[in-house]
Parts: C-alpha cells; sequence; structure tokens
C-alpha cells in the first residue's frame, strides 16, 4: 500500500534514458563540457606537495589513461580492476579512466590484512591491481600483474602520443551500457562477513545526478578538500560531486592533523568531509586549531556514523561561520540518500537531513511489517536508482536486503518526522536486549553514548551489550577520558543513571586509550564486545 511512504521533498531529477550508454565519466564529462570551470581551475591539488592537475589536463588524462590501459592490456568490460591505496590524485584519474572503458573498479583499505584482501579478491576476481608500493606486497599475483601508483610507468600512461580527437574516436568504440557494473565496493564489515557490494553505472549517475540537483555552480570555483578515504563510497561520491561540480579537490593521504589544517589555511579550503572521529578531534581540541585563519571554511560535511549533539554545540562554539552539513546512507545505496542542505536545515538538531531527490524511503515495523506514521521508529527501508544491483557472488545475501518491490532493508532503527528529517537511532543488530521485567525491551547503545559524550571529562565512548544472568543483556562502557581528568566509574555511572530508565543503566565502565573505529569513523562494537570477553581490560 501506498501509506506512509515517504517521497523526496526536494526537486527530482531526470536522468538520461536508460537504454543510452553512458558510464559515470562520460556523464561527468557532459557536465564539465555544459558548465566549464574557469581555465587554469585546477581539478586536483595535492595537499602535500600541492602539485596542481588543471581540469583540462585531468580530462586529458583520464582519456590517455584509459586508451594506455585498454591497448597495453586488454582491459575491457567485465574485467574487474584491484586498487589499494591512500587518497592521492591519482586514484580520481584511475578510478575514471576504468569507469570510460567499463572496467569494474574494486577499491579497498590500505589498511586492511592479508586474508581480508585475498577475501575481498577471492569475491571480486581481479585481473590487475593499481597499489602504491608501500600497499602492494600484500596483493597475490593477478592475470596483469600491479602497476604501481607512484612509478613512472603509471605515468607514462598518462602521457599520451596522441591528440584528444584520436583518443575521443578510440574510446567512443567501446560502449558502456548504465546498467553494467561499475564498483564493486567492500561494505563495511562491522557485521558480519565481508561482502561486495556491486554498483552499476546507473547507481553512480543517479547519485551524482541527485547531489547535483540540490548545489548550484558558482562563478568562483569552491576548494574542496576530502579527508574520507576515496575507497568508501561517502569518500568517492564527494569526490565525484565536487569534480561535478568544477571545485579544486585537495587530496590528502594518510589523516595529519596538522597538514589537514595548514592544507585548509594556505589552499583557502571551502568544503571540508569528513568522518565523525575528526570532528570529534576538531570539537574537543580546539586549542590546536588556535593559530589557523580557518575563515575561508564555510562548510563541513559529516556522515557514516552518528555525530552527537553535544559535539555539534562544540564545534558549532569554535567554528561558527561554518555550516555543519549532515547526511546518512549506506555503501548499498550508493551513498547519501538523506541529507541537510542549507542553514536552516543544518540547525535542526539531531537530525541527519531529508530525502534525496528521486527517493523514496519507509520506517517498517520489524513485527508487523507495516510502515509506520511520522515520529514512530522502525527500519529503515530506502528505494530509488541508486540502490546496488546486489552482493556479489551472493544471491541469498541480496535476497535478505533487497526485496522484489525494489526496497532496501537498511538494518537501521530511525524515524522520520512530520516534516521529513529523518533521526537515526542505531543499527538494529546491535541493540541491547534487557529482558528485565519479563517483558523484552531494547536499549540503543548510540543514545547512551550521546549522553557519555555530553561529560565534560569524556573525549568519546561506545555501549555494548554484556551478558547478565537476570537480564540477557545490559549496557558496558567503553570511555575515553579527556587527558589529564580522572572521572572514575562511579561518577561515570551516577551520571548517566539519573539521566536514563532503570533498564537501561550502564553497569560497568572501562577505560581505553581510543575506540577502534573503521575509516569511515563507525565505532566497532564487536571487537570491544571481544575485548570485554577477554578481561583484559583496565579498570
Ligand atoms: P557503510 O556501508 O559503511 O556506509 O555503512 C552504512 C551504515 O552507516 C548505515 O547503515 C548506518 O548504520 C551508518 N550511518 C551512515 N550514516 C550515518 C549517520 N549520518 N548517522 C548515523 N549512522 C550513519
Amino acid at each position: 500500500s501506498q501509506t506512509n511512504i515517504y517521497h523526496s521533498p526536494r526537486r527530482s531529477v531526470p536522468l538520461p534514458p536508460l537504454t543510452t550508454p553512458l558510464s559515470i565519466t562520460s556523464y561527468l564529462f557532459s557536465i564539465l563540457n555544459s558548465h566549464p570551470p574557469p581555465p587554469h581551475t585546477a581539478a586536483l591539488i595535492d595537499a602535500l606537495t600541492r602539485r596542481r592537475i588543471l581540469y583540462s589536463d585531468f580530462i586529458l588524462r583520464i582519456k590517455t589513461l584509459a586508451f594506455s590501459l585498454k591497448t597495453k592490456f586488454n582491459l575491457s568490460k567485465n574485467d574487474t580492476a584491484f586498487v589499494l591505496s591512500q587518497n592521492s590524485i591519482h586514484v580520481p584519474i584511475l578510478c575514471f579512466s576504468l569507469f570510460l572503458i567499463g572496467v569494474t573498479v574494486s577499491p579497498s583499505n590500505p589498511a586492511n590484512t592479508k586474508p581480508e584482501i585475498l577475501r575481498q579478491i577471492q569475491l571480486s576476481k581481479p585481473v590487475i591491481a593499481f597499489a602504491t608500493s608501500e600497499a602492494a606486497d600484500i596483493i597475490p599475483s593477478l592475470k596483469c600483474g600491479t602497476i604501481l601508483l607512484d612509478s613512472l610507468e603509471f605515468e607514462s600512461f598518462m602521457t599520451s602520443q596522441l591528440d584528444e580527437r584520436d583518443l575521443d574516436s578510440e574510446l567512443d568504440r567501446v560502449s558502456v551500457s548504465q546498467l553494467d557494473p561499475a564498483a564493486i565496493l567492500y561494505s563495511s564489515g562491522t557485521t558480519g562477513m565481508i561482502k561486495g557490494v556491486v554498483l552499476t553505472q546507473r547507481n553512480w549517475i543517479s547519485s551524482l545526478a541527485g547531489a547535483l540537483a540540490v548545489r548550484s555552480v558558482r562563478e568562483t570555483p569552491a576548494v574542496a578538500l576530502c579527508a574520507v578515504p576515496y575507497f568508501h563510497v561517502y569518500g568517492f561520491r564527494y569526490c565525484v560531486t565536487a569534480l561535478a561540480l568544477g571545485q579544486s579537490l585537495v587530496c590528502m593521504g594518510r589523516f595529519d592533523f596538522g597538514v589537514f589544517l595548514r592544507a585548509i589555511e594556505e589552499l583557502t579550503v571551502n568544503h571540508v568531509a569528513l568522518a565523525p572521529p575528526i570532528v570529534f578531534t576538531m570539537a574537543q581540541d580546539g586549542g590546536s586549531m588556535n593559530g589557523y585563519d580557518l575563515s575561508k571554511l564555510e562548510s563541513l560535511a559529516c556522515g557514516g556514523a552518528p555525530l552527537t549533539l553535544s559535539i555539534i554545540k562544540k564545534l558549532k562554539q569554535r567554528l561558527p561561520q561554518v555550516q555543519l552539513a549532515q547526511g546518512y546512507g549506506l555503501t548499498e545505496s550508493t551513498g547519501r540518500v538523506f541529507g541537510t542542505e542549507g542553514p536552516k536545515e543544518c540547525q535542526v538538531v539531531g537530525a541527519t537531513g531529508k530525502l534525496a531527490p528521486n527517493c523514496e524511503a519507509k520506517i517498517v515495523d520489524a513485527d508487523t511489517g507495516i510502515a509506520q506514521p511520522p515520529g514512530k521508529p522502525g527500519e529503515l527501508w530506502i528505494r530509488g536508482s541508486f540502490t546496488m544491483k546486489g552482493y556479489v557472488g551472493d544471491e541469498e545475501a541480496t535476497a535478505n536486503v533487497l526485496d522484489s518491490a525494489g526496497w532496501l532493508r537498511t538494518g537501521d532503527l530511525c524515524y522520520i518526522d512530520n516534516e521529513g528529517f529523518l533521526f537515526y537511532l542505531d543499527r538494529i543488530k546491535e541493540l541491547i536486549k534487557y529482558k528485565g521485567y519479563q517483558v523484552g525491551l531494547e536499549v540503543a547503545p548510540a543514545e547512551l553514548e550521546h549522553l557519555l559524550q555530553s561529560h565534560p571529562d569524556i573525549v568519546d565512548a561506545a555501549v555494548i551489550p554484556y551478558p547478565d544472568e537476570l537480564a540477557g543483556q545490559v549496557p558496558m562502557a567503553f570511555v575515553v577520558r579527556k587527558c589529564g581528568r580522572i572521572i572514575d566509574e562511579s561518577k561515570i555511572m551516577d551520571f548517566i543513571n539519573k539521566q536514563v530508565a532503570p533498564y537501561k543503566r550502564i553497569r560497568q565502565v572501562n577505560f581505553i586509550n581510543s575506540l577502534p573505529r573503521n575509516a569511515s569513523g563507525k565505532v566497532l562494537r564487536k571487537e570491544l564486545i571481544k575485548l570485554a570477553q577477554s578481561s583484559t581490560i583496565s579498570k
């Protein structure tokens, strides 16, 4: 039934007809053609070396590299390329060139362990890999080998003997369908086995079209710095959008707070995209930002994991001129499907924004399967042209999250209010099941984490379920104390327990130097659960 289905309040965006052969790269080129950035605008800037690649060169390099890879390695549709690199100016060029010849790009985190990489390679079956020399050793031998991104050889692939017109006529012979796979991304692995999420060219085209629909190109191109890894959907989507808007994208490898702040000042960065842990640092440790001129910074985007209210408030005090834009999305939805746009929406405390263009959503009650009215929590389901094709080689897992009507089950407990704002509560699987008074009660760890993080002596906190003979599970906290503060377990429990219902009370507090988080900033609660079981934690 159509009751309680939410539609996007944003203007809907026309997408190219599905039958038109089109890759995300050709789509990007057509946007840049119709709104060309002013001459001499840098597309990419290396945050450390300050090397710049102008838009004209960026486009030429993509085409040249695509042509080289096609002719030298015979790469073509149905091939997959594995990419293992920190963020760099080479990664966007490489990915766009592969998309252009229909090769599926499978980017991974260089911090992964060998068994993780082997599992990923088993899933995506690449014929070639591209890696930085520090990361390359871990990759097993592949049909076409591994190309080092920091080598002269790679550089030579981007320098052409052919002029642009000849390149175009060669590349025009490749026909990429919008339904072809474009990328296999590995889902964060915070729950269950590593899965390969297949995103099509169409998924990326609609994700970009949606992002552009709510933004306008300005006269002077903005400078954007994405500190989120490009191998994560959030980072790559941010890159694609910035480049389609003709912005200069500052690329920064391993995160370093000093390099980050210096780049913002010296390159007059206007927009940054961050994962929550860096936002925490900026909000808590304002001192290290003193001495840098951050006045050109207009907006800060954050997504991938929850931001607490106290962090939002602290950040506002430190950087009053900066608009904090939040977004919610999944790898399976090609990134952001809810987001805040404009100053008014950014001020709605706790909300992660409104539905993106061309999207539908519903909040489904777990027991009845019925779509809920505004204000009532349940599982968030979303539908639109951005939902993944499926998990590679795993029909069962795909069928568990994607139904025949095209709805994607997010596994997240959320509600949508009367105005269409999304409020995220927690991962359904990570709810703490307290069976106290014979009734099943559920505690959202995120609620307790928000409260913990509002304490002035606490920098970061996570809550996990802990087995309890009587109640089944009770909440246990892991707390990172602010440097020099000595707040103890009983004070923390007092602070929380007077603010919550008895069944939500924290029963044990452990202190830890930092929380294990993944590349997009999610707390790895599973690792904390293991730590709690191993009882090696300090009290
Ligand atoms: P990933 O596939 O790594 O992007 O992870 C997707 C998951 O991240 C979602 O299902 C949410 O649980 C979580 N997530 C993404 N954005 C947010 C947000 N703004 N607030 C809270 N959780 C988020």
